[in-house]
Formats: C-alpha cells, structure tokens, sequence
C-alpha cells in the first residue's frame, strides 16, 4: 500500500453530531404553532434527534422505511429530520397545501409506515386516515393532548417519544449510498413524482451549497428558512446550516409579512430564503412599518423568478443583496445561484444588476446544457434559447418506484425549462416549456413579460400566458391582480411594454382578476389561467 486516508461515509448523522459537538449553544429560534417562540440550540437538538430515533427504533420501523412529515418549519420538524435520516429512515416531508386526494396518492405511493404531524395538520390526518394504506403509527408533534388523542385515536404523542428515548443512542454507519429523505415534485406538470434523495447526494449538495458562490454559509450567519422544509427540503438549508454551525430561526406558521418582519428585527436575521409570493408580503409589510430590516444582509429567492424590480427594492431600499437561484425538486434542489466573478467587479452598476438578474451559475458537482428539438447540444453564448439540461451529483436518475431512468440515453436529466447560458456559464431562465408563449412560431418569455408588469407600483401580481389567436396561434397577455388601493388601466399597463420589449412582444390584452390561483409550492398556476383567460382575445373578436 503506498499510504491510504480515512474513509468515512457520507452520513447525515455526522451533520448532526458536528453541530452538537462543535456549536452547542448555537441558537434555534422557532415560532410553535400556538403562535409562542421556542428556543433551543444545536445541542439540545443533536440529543433529542438521538432521543427520537432510539425510541423509533423501539417502534418497529425498520431500515429503509418511509416516514412522513405535516408540518411547519419548527424545532421539532428539525429534530424529526435528523433522528429519521440519521438512522436509515426515510424522511418524507409532505406538502399540506396539496388537495387531500394528492396528499393520499402520495401517502400510499410511499409505502409511509408511520406519519408525524403539526396540530394544524390534524384535520387532515382525520379526513384521509381512513385512506392510508400502510401507516401505523400517527405522531403528534407536541405534548400529551387531549383533543389529539380523542381526534386521532391510538397517536403518540412525540414529547413522550423523547421522554423514553436514549440521549446516547449511537448512529448505525450505513453505507452512504442509503436513501433518507423523500420529497415529490409539486405535480403543476403531471402527476407528483417522488425523488430519493440519499445520504451522499445530500452531503454533497451541503457541501457545495454552502460555498461562497452559492450561498455562502457560516457560523455567523442567522438564517431564517422562511422556505418550507417540504419544498425541496427547505434548499437543503437545515443540513447546511448544522453542517456551517449557523443559527436559525424557524417560522412555524408565521408566513405572513408582518410575522416574518418581527421575527427578522428581533432575532437579527442576516439571510433568509423564499419564493417571490412571500417577499412580496415581506416588502408591503416593511413599507407599512418602515422596518429597514437593519440586520438582513442578503436573501435568497428561487422557486419561480424572481422580478427585476423586486431585486432591486432589496437592494436599493433594504442594502440586501438578493441571490436569485435556481433549482428543482429533481436536483436537491441547488441547480445555479447568482454571484459576480472578479472580473464583475469594474462593471458599471446598471451591468452589473443587469448580470445580477439572471438564475445564476452552477457550482461545482453540477453541469448545465441547452439542447435544440432534436437533442443537439447549443452554444454558450447567453442568445441561443434550448432545452435545459443538467447532470450532477445530486440530480436525480429514477424517481421513486420506477423502474426506467428519467435521465437522457446520454446520462442528463431534463429539466422542462428553457434557458441560456452564456461563456460564463450564468443561465437565465426564459420559461417552463410549457408556459413560453408562441407567438407566429417565434417564443416570447412569459418571465420576461411579468417581471416588466410588476415592476409597476400598481400591479401587484401578474402572469403572462398565450391567449388564443386566429391568426398567431398565440399571443401574450397579461392576467394581473391590482395593488391595494390601485386602479391601473389596461392602457397603462401596456404602455410599459413600449420602450422595453419589440414590437410583436407587447401584450395584446390585460385583464384583472382577483388573485392568481397558487400550487403549493406558491408558483402560479398557468394552466388554470389559460382554462380561465385563453379565450379572451377571440371573445374580443379580433
Ligand atoms: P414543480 O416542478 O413540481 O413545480 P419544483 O419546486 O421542483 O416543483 O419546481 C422546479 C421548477 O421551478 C423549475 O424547473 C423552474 O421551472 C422553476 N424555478 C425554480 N427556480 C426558478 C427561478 N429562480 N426562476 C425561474 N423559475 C424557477
């Protein structure tokens, strides 16, 4: 042997562990659903992980099996996470958002042996019980509670879980390869589809989320996940943040702007991560109070894209430095994020917040490439438009309890976008292939075309969808919600398209609705606007 290093596996245990260890009294702020703040620390939480996965084992729930997850981003929910994937459980967080009928599909589709749930969630623990295949054990998140056990007969309770666990509890060494968590796709293009995710996928997109050029992680960070922990796995942030030794602070079921603002004053937040719906709420919540949110340094927006003009209220109104980011279910999620290279440095500033909007570049572990209609590769030259493509440790090769690979005959999953890229390798996305407008055979990006809408002061939601035309097949237009107190005209509202995209680009109609019907994950939900606003341009007769 000429010499040889340690080998560990990559284990989500050993997150846990170093956080216990090396960040104890680091703290977890988390809003209870009760509406109380709870505080406790990544010691504390590294011993009732232990705690919980003991007195699972004791349960019966064998290596491999699926355990679901209700519930909010809260202290518990952490605990649950880290005692199921530390000891070769798969944590399966469930969207409660989804229609009942999903939620079982899902369920069942899971195999779920047991399911932990938030008291918010009890309705629906009681309205699909009946419905769920295989789960044995329903797991209240909280005290012994008296309305629980009458409404849900036979629950544990998870304080009495912890009661009875072993604070020594030593972590199994699986192989690293073993799956731990399980999320589905939030099903807006098809039915939902599960992604495995395994220990080492997930260790590795800790690792490289973490970096400077995505998110750039540490220990003084406060970070506030305002991302469920179902979608996607919270970004990955939970793992990040034990891996970095980061503070975090929780919401629960505060997702509104004024909750969120108290808890980013109070706790000193310095990042937070969500989709655009919710920094809408944040920004009207902080333009009421007149919170400067002194403390929030840079925020994190990914899910949908983020508007020009709302990067640039972050930044010119907060001195916060949003990272627009790109990803999906598929790929753990991190695909791209947004940082300058130092040769960005010297640009002027409207180039470099023109460089800033785009979805990013991908960091190491993950490769990105746009293809044509017939799978031939296309420059990097920021102007072809294809197909996105990527491959990665951390992509998906074939969702739960399929048997074929998602992934192309030539090893790259699709990713149903379409984008650029440019030499740099920063990606700007230009619409879900099922959502670009086509108009006379030429694309128009429905993205493009929101991002001008909102940017006026009163529109404070817009999607552009292709509305049936006789003669162009499609045409865009605007659907849009007005701001409180507005009242923009159709007129209004087009004319901001004039000096800004060509000609055949500007919206032949814009019609206003009441709000803007949402998926779960809190992206608008195109096809319904289409069923709803397709017809209008032929209504109008023209
Ligand atoms: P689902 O695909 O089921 O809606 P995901 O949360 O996995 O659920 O969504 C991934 C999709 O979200 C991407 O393929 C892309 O279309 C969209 N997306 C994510 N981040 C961005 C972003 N920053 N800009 C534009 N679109 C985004």
């Amino acid at each position: 042997m000429l010499g040889a290093m340690m080998k560990q596996e990559l284990l989500i245990s050993s997150l846990i562990e170093h956080a216990g260890k090396y960040h104890a009294d680091t703290e977890i702020v988390s809003r209870e659903t009760n509406g109380d703040l709870h505080t406790t620390n990544w010691g504390e939480t590294a011993i009732e992980a232990r705690k919980l996965a003991s007195s699972l084992s004791k349960m019966g729930l064998d290596q491999g099996d699926r355990v679901a997850t209700i519930a909010w981003n809260n202290h518990r929910h952490l605990k649950i996470w880290f005692a199921l994937s530390g000891s070769g459980l798969v944590c399966h967080t469930l969207n409660p958002r989804l229609f009942p009928e999903q939620l079982i599909f899902i369920i069942n589709d899971a195999g779920n042996k047991a399911i932990f749930f938030d008291k918010t969630f009890m309705p629906l623990i009681v309205g699909t019980r009946e419905h769920l295949k295989a789960v044995e054990h329903f797991i209240y998140m909280g005290p012994h509670d008296e309305e629980v056990a009458a409404a849900v007969p036979g629950a544990i309770f998870f304080d009495d879980l912890m009661g009875g666990g072993d604070g020594d509890y030593q972590w199994p060494q699986l192989p690293e390869d073993t799956p731990c968590s399980l999320c589905y796709t939030s099903g807006t293009t098809g039915h939902p589809k599960g992604v495995l995710y395994t220990n080492r996928s997930t260790m590795l997109h800790s690792f490289a989320i973490s970096l400077p050029d995505a998110l750039s992680l540490s220990a003084s960070e406060i970070i506030l996940p305002v991302v469920p922990m179902f979608h996607a796995n919270a970004w990955g942030i939970p793992y990040c943040a034990a891996m970095t030794g980061a503070k975090l602070v929780m919401p629960g079921p505060g997702l509104d702007g004024d909750s969120l603002l108290g808890l980013i004053d109070s706790q000193k937040v310095t990042l937070a991560l969500g989709v655009p719906t919710i920094w809408m709420m944040l920004l009207d919540a902080a333009e009421k109070s007149g919170s400067k949110m002194e403390t929030l340094r840079r925020n994190v927006i990914g899910g949908s894209a983020a508007a020009p003009s709302m990067i640039a209220t972050f930044r010119d109104k907060y001195d916060c430095d949003t990272i627009h980011a790109w990803g999906m279910t598929e790929t753990s999620p991190l695909g791209t994020a947004n940082m300058p290279k130092a040769k960005h440095a010297d640009l002027a500033p409207d180039a470099r917040a023109a460089l800033r909007l785009g979805q990013g570049r991908p960091p190491f572990g993950i490769d990105l490439r746009i293809v044509d209609e017939n799978g031939v590769a296309l420059p990097h030259d920021g102007v072809a438009e294809g197909a996105l493509q990527v491959r990665g440790h951390w992509v998906v090769d074939t969702y739960f309890g399929m048997t074929e690979t998602a992934m192309t005959d030539d090893g790259w999953f699709d990713t149903g976008d379409v984008s650029t890229i440019d030499a740099d390798g920063y990606m700007v996305i230009r619409d879900r292939t099922k959502d670009i407008i086509k108009s006379g055979g030429e694309w128009i990006s429905s993205v493009d075309l929101e991002g001008i809408a909102v940017a006026h002061p009163g529109i404070a939601m817009a999607a552009a969808i292709g509305a049936k035309h006789p003669k162009w097949d499609e045409r865009p237009m605007i659907v849009a919600v007005k701001a409180d107190g507005a009242n923009p005209t159709e007129e209004e509202v087009i004319a901001l398209f004039a000096d800004k995209v060509a000609k055949w680009q500007i919206p032949d109609a814009v019609v206003f609705t009441d709000a803007i019907p949402l998926n779960g994950t809190g992206k608008m939900l195109k096809n319904k606007l289409r069923e709803q606003f397709g017809d209008t341009l032929i209504e109008r007769g023209v």
